[in-house]
């Protein structure tokens, strides 16, 4: 996976125009940074280029904009965070166009500057060639430290790099795809996962490329129901995605062929709506009037069990609406229970890490992804076309 790909300590950045592509997608309200998590993982690749006398110039995308300039989605508010919490950092109003370049060319050696947010360009996402051409004129060596965002072939990612003869990861990249490239070609067994959130649809492909690589897969929230509907449990009114029985009875075959084990939710906490009052169920089959929100009890110490022996566990996706305090228990209990295993265990995905820094284990985690989507499709595809590009 790692094979041609360059670090960033390994380039010479000396006065020159380092463009370094990081993920800002921090939420935002009024203004004001609600979590700053993503950027404080990227100093410490932003504060080395500076050291090394690198004129920096960063630039991510925030949200969705759906290619339109939205004041709600700048990026200023990071460049002011920067400013007050490490170095001062100027900030350009848009990432292309004459005024940012006059920016970029004033730039001094070890200063830093912040393009706004990429994506109030169309041509981002669409990985249009000319708008990879323009941000290329303030690249003289391109970095990617955005982890989270190289699942996507966008213009910062793909298009960008590909027209760069100097490019390298930055720290933050390297450090997510070494630890990845040690799971998938870790020999230790016994390798579990947890897998859960609400659909199936959205991992049925890492669930399948899991299945070669993994012992047992535990499922758990919402993509649970679509299981054990496909089996023939009652389900009553739990999100279940019905197009996609065919392809879970697969999965379930497959999995007994390989003699490899998935273990379902045995009892849940469920309520007649998604805001209601739970109301616990004891066995497998759920009434007609009640939908599945949380795993229950019986089925957090069973998993507890399934879980003992591990050797390396990775865990994406919450158990249940974690979200509500009456629905949150069976992924608290998880994540707890993930803390104290004897075992490497890895979790990725914004609500499985938000669930382990809320129960206050994730010293005890020994790598959180800073990429959900990313970390999933690394591990089904072995690559991303973020990584892919840096090769070439
Ligand atoms: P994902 O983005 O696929 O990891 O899904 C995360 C979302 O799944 C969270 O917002 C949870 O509230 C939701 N979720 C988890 N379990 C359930 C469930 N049993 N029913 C409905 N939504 C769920």
């Amino acid at each position: 996976m790692l094979e041609g790909v360059k670090f960033i300590d390994e380039m010479n950045l000396q006065s020159k125009k380092v463009f370094i592509r990081v993920d800002f997608n921090v939420p935002v309200k009024n203004g004001v940074i609600q979590d700053a998590t993503r950027i404080d993982e990227a100093m410490e690749t932003i504060s080395y280029a500076k050291n090394e006398g690198a004129r920096v110039i960063l630039a991510s995308h925030m949200g969705r904009p759906k290619g339109r300039f939205n004041p709600e989605l700048s990026l200023k508010p990071v460049a002011e965070y920067i400013t007050g919490r490490y170095f001062h950092t100027y900030f350009a109003e848009d990432c292309t166009g004459g005024d940012v370049k006059k920016q970029v060319n004033d730039l001094k050696d070890g200063e830093v500057l912040l393009l706004e947010n990429l994506r109030f360009h169309p041509e981002e996402k669409a990985n249009e060639p000319d708008f990879a051409a323009k941000l290329c004129e303030f690249c003289d060596v391109y970095i990617n430290d955005a982890f989270g965002s190289s699942h996507r072939a966008h213009a910062s990612v793909d298009g960008l790099p590909r027209k760069c003869n100097e490019k390298a990861a930055g720290f933050l990249m390297k450090r997510e795809l070494e630890y990845f490239d040690m799971l998938l070609n870790k020999s230790e067994r016994p390798f579990y996962a947890i897998l859960g959130g609400a659909k199936v649809s959205e991992k049925i492909g890492v669930i399948e490329s899991l299945m070669d690589k993994v012992d047992k897969i535990l499922i758990g929230g919402a993509m649970a129901y679509t299981f054990l509907n496909a089996l023939g449990a009652k389900t009553g009114k739990s999100l279940v995605e019905n197009e996609l029985f065919d392809t879970v009875k697969k999965i379930i075959k497959k999995a007994d062929d390989k003699n490899m084990k998935i273990v379902l939710p045995v009892d849940h906490i469920c309520s007649t709506e998604f805001n209601g009052k739970p109301e616990y169920v004891a066995e497998k089959d759920i009434p007609d009037d009640l939908m599945g929100l949380d795993i229950g009890n019986k089925t957090v110490e069973l998993y507890k069990k399934e879980l003992s022996d591990a050797k390396i566990v990775m865990w994406n996706g919450p158990m249940g609406v974690f979200e509500s305090n009456d629905f949150c228990k069976g992924t608290f209990d998880i994540a707890e229970y993930l803390a104290t295993l004897d075992a490497v265990s890895v979790v990725g995905g914004g609500d499985s890490v938000c669930a382990v820094k809320k129960a206050g284990v994730s010293d005890s985690i020994d790598h959180i992804s800073t990429g959900g989507g990313a970390s999933l499709e690394l591990l089904e595809k072995g690559t991303l076309a973020g990584i892919e590009a840096l090769k070439t």
